[in-house]
């Protein structure tokens, strides 16, 4: 259940100018599910949600954070020192995984940017339980230097598209472009997180393509 839990800033790594992997200490009693996110009051009565990007297997919450806002949110990560106290509401957010996951031949991820949080939690969690099923990701990020590093599982296929720049070792184009890469298969199910105005898009196009609304699952970081 949903608590107030304090954690302890442990460290950033810079991926690029825009994204930052932020790590705190794990509370002992704090339980989440993969896809979960939690709630920090970053000044007096106003927060800000992050998603956890890590999986329960691991030590330390991750967070993937694009620091581009630069609002009050961003700016209250980047001003944390080793050490510093970060009381947080969670877990929340229902974008997690079905609790019989054998019965789903395959998942289908499509993310932009730091959407792609829950979905590295998702894959590393898989991989631990070792999922017998397929993975597709669809990951878009404006520039190649955005990328975060996926966990490796023996059965997924990533398709990682840039939007802003030509690049020869990735796809080219937003991410609509590459639904034909998922498996529609009636028993799958499709997630979606990233902005608004993708989620969408995309929402709308599986649907089209004959996927049940109730086999979409998603989450919006902002409009
Ligand atoms: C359920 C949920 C989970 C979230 N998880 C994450 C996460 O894991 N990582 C993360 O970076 N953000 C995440 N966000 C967004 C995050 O809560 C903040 O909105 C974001 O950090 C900006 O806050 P700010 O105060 O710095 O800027 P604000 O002043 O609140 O926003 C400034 C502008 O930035 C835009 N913006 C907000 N978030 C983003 C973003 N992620 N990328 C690009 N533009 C953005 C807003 O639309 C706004 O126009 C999540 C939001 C929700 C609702």
């Amino acid at each position: 259940m949903a608590s107030i839990y304090n954690s302890f800033f442990v460290k950033k790594i810079k991926i690029s100018d825009t994204t930052h992997l932020f790590y705190f200490t794990k509370p002992k009693d704090f339980e989440f599910d993969p896809g979960q996110y939690v709630s920090i009051e970053v000044i007096e009565h106003i927060k800000r949600s992050y998603s956890i990007s890590s999986s329960p297997f691991e030590k330390y919450l991750e967070c993937v954070v694009d620091i581009s806002p630069m609002g009050v949110g961003t700016q209250y990560l980047l001003n944390l020192k080793k050490g510093d106290l970060v009381p947080f509401f969670g877990p929340l957010g229902f974008m997690i995984l079905p609790k019989d996951l054998n019965q789903v031949p395959s998942l289908n991820l499509v993310c932009s940017g730091s959407g792609i949080g829950p979905f590295k939690s998702f894959c590393n969690y898989l991989r631990n339980i070792k999922y017998k099923g397929i993975v597709n990701l669809i990951y878009s990020e404006k520039y190649s230097k955005d990328f975060v590093k996926i966990e490796k599982i023996p059965n997924i296929n990533i398709y990682k598209t840039v939007t802003r720049e030509i690049s020869e070792n990735y796809l080219n184009g937003r991410v609509i472009k590459f639904l034909d890469k998922l498996d529609y298969n009636k028993k799958s199910l499709f997630y979606i997180c990233g902005n608004m105005d993708m989620l969408m898009e995309v929402f709308v196009l599986l649907q089209q393509k004959g996927v049940d609304s109730d086999r979409i699952i998603k989450e919006s970081f902002y409009s």
